[in-house]
C-alpha cells in the first residue's frame, strides 16, 4: 500500500485522487490528508514509481509541475508545495474547474458541459 500524504497540498488533493487511481487503477481511501492507495488485484502490488510517475503527469496537466514537489519516504509520498510563480492563480483556476464544470456563454449566460457545444452556441451571436 502506498500513501500520499496531501497535507500540505489540499488544494488539489481530489483531481490528484482522482487522476491517480484511475491511472494506475488502484483503489483510493481517503484518510483525512492522505490518500491510500490499495491494488484492485491482491495478487498485485502498486510500484510506487508508477504512483510517482501519475502524480508528475498530473501535475504537468494542470500546470502546477513547477509548483510542487514530491518527496518520497519509504511508501509514503508526500507532495510539498514550493513557491512558483502564479501559484495562487493556476490553483484558483482548477479549484474553479472543480466548484463549476459548466462552461457560460459570456454573450447570453447559455450554460452547456461541453466545450464544442459552447463553440458552436458561441457562432450564433456572430451572424
Ligand atoms: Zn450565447
Amino acid at each position: 500500500m502506498i500513501s500520499i500524504d496531501c497535507s500540505k497540498s489540499l488544494a488539489i488533493k481530489d483531481q490528484l485522487l482522482e487522476y491517480v487511481a484511475d491511472k494506475i487503477k488502484a483503489l483510493p481511501i481517503l484518510k483525512s490528508e492522505k490518500i491510500l492507495l490499495t491494488s484492485i488485484d491482491d495478487n498485485q502490488n502498486i510500484d510506487k514509481l508508477d504512483v510517482l510517475d501519475a502524480i508528475s503527469e498530473f501535475l504537468e496537466s494542470v500546470n502546477l509541475k513547477e509548483n510542487f514537489k514530491i518527496i518520497p519516504k519509504d511508501d509514503d509520498l508526500k507532495i510539498e508545495p514550493l513557491d512558483g510563480t502564479d501559484m495562487k492563480e493556476k490553483l484558483e483556476k482548477i479549484s474553479e474547474k472543480n466548484k463549476n464544470p459548466f462552461l457560460e456563454c459570456t454573450h447570453c449566460g447559455f450554460m452547456t458541459m461541453y466545450e464544442e457545444e459552447l463553440t458552436t452556441h458561441r457562432l450564433i451571436h456572430y451572424i
